[in-house]
């Protein structure tokens, strides 16, 4: 069975309407990055950050998956080798019925206790002074990994790239590392590797195909399952 990788960004979920980071009009051109997304922001203004994090919440409460995390879903249910690590904090892949998804940046419906690192479902609004259920500590945050934090299960993908036959990204700009690197990880241990995003990334990939996620992303699922 080949294995692959599929790697998402912000891209594959800009068609259910939360909005891309970097793109002009992005999350980055109307909130400060340093302010909302840095442990340290967070220790300056932690109610600032909680309505930022409450604010994304409630977009993607009432966000759809649409076709390519449809697709994403029926390519993992038919080739059981299929893997999704994603950069988004959104719910989608696993409403569009993917498993196993590995959520690299974290989960905007987690908690989590900075004290104790017990973890929870967060509730739709979070606030500064929330007890942890665990410690009872009120260093509660939304458990998303922030700029200058560790991506989560780094090694159970480095190795799913180095095993992989087929690396994919889909809808990521490639300018955040470690996630950037991914596509030379694989390369170099053998992979095909194929970009599937609006318009060519940094990246350097054997294929690029250009279009909207909510296109190209099914038109390479059915290829794949025809093939
Ligand atoms: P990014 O904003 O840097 O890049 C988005 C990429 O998607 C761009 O290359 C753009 O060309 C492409 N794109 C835009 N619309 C598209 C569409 N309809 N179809 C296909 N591609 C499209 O996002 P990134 O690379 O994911 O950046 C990483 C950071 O963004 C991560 O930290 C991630 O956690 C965060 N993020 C997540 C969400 C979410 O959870 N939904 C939303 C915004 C940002």
């Amino acid at each position: 069975m080949t294995d692959i990788v599929i790697l998402t960004g912000a891209g594959i979920s800009a068609e259910s309407g939360l909005g891309t980071f970097r793109d002009a009009g992005g999350l980055w051109s109307e909130y400060n990055l340093e302010e909302v997304a840095t442990p340290q922001g967070f220790a300056r203004d932690p109610a600032k950050v909680h309505a930022f994090y409450n604010a994304r919440r409630a977009n993607a409460r009432g966000a759809e998956p649409n076709a390519a995390h449809r697709a994403l879903a029926r390519l993992q249910q038919a080739r059981h080798g299929t893997l999704i690590v994603t950069q988004n904090i959104d719910d989608l892949h696993e409403r569009a019925g993917s498993r196993g998804v590995l959520h690299m940046h974290g989960q905007l419906f987690r908690a989590l206790c900075a004290a104790c690192g017990q973890r929870w479902d967060a509730p739709d609004i979070m606030a500064p002074d929330d007890p942890c259920p665990a410690c009872g500590a009120r260093t509660t945050r939304p458990d998303v990994v922030w700029f200058g934090e560790f991506p989560y299960h780094m090694e159970r993908i480095q190795a799913r790239l180095e095993a992989a036959a087929l690396f994919v990204a889909i809808g990521t700009s490639g300018e955040v590392y470690p996630a950037a690197g991914f596509v030379d990880i694989a390369r170099a241990a053998g992979a095909r590797t194929l970009e599937l995003n609006l318009e060519r990334s940094a990246g350097v990939f054997d294929a690029t195909r250009e279009g909207p996620a909510s296109e190209v992303v099914p038109a390479w699922v059915d290829e794949v399952l025809a093939g």
